[in-house]
């Protein structure tokens, strides 16, 4: 279901793209605000249409959710890398318990970089190793690098800091991952330094 009109207007306000009132009515300038987040945000022009729909709706979600969980980052870093080739760039609803863990994870660890976030079905379909359930296609899953993932024992300790966050589900680099309490070896080269990370929810 797509957010009330009013919904709407709050979370633009929020976001800097509204300053009218709260009303629930779509006028001049709840038509302008959709429009200017669709422009700031989407990367084709067929998706910067003013109508607000399904796209526009997760679109909207996504900017609110990352504003109030994420203050070290921006939405544009949770961003298919597909970069618009074949989606909006948003093609799923980010996890509230993804967005707060991985600000957490910053939180302790410092500079975080997203290497791989949100993917369409399409992208992650060309990505080696991916699985086509992946949680990347799901808003549930991030890999992340920072100075603390250079060598296996640290990353090792922040796969198992992941499990003290919320919902953990799995969490894996080159050469170890753990679901629940089990602990496994993994060939992953193609990961690099990075860390899989993601959450049941
Ligand atoms: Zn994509």
């Amino acid at each position: 279901m797509l957010l009330s009109v009013k919904k709407r207007q709050e979370y633009l306000k929020e976001l800097g793209f509204y300053k009218d009132k709260i009303d629930g009515k779509v006028g001049k300038n709840t038509k302008q605000a959709y429009k200017d987040l669709q422009n700031k945000y989407f990367f084709r022009k067929q998706d910067k249409d003013g109508v607000y729909g399904k796209n526009t709706d997760i679109l909207l979600r996504n900017a609110y959710k990352v504003h109030k969980y994420c203050k070290n980052f921006k939405l544009e870093e949770f961003a298919c890398h597909c970069k618009g080739k074949y989606c909006t760039g948003y093609p799923a609803e980010l996890s509230d318990y993804l967005l707060q863990n991985v600000q957490k994870l910053r939180n302790k660890y410092g500079a975080t970089t997203i290497t791989s976030p949100l993917r369409c079905k399409t992208w992650n379909s060309k990505q080696s190793g991916s699985s086509s359930t992946s949680n990347h296609t799901k808003g549930r899953a991030v890999d992340i690098t920072n100075a603390h993932t250079k060598n296996l024992s640290d990353r090792k300790e922040i796969i198992n800091y992941w499990f003290t966050l919320q919902k953990p589900n799995y969490s894996y680099c080159n050469g170890w991952g753990r679901k629940g309490k089990k602990s496994y070896k993994v060939n992953a080269k193609n990961m690099g330094n990075a860390v899989h990370c993601d959450t049941s929810k």
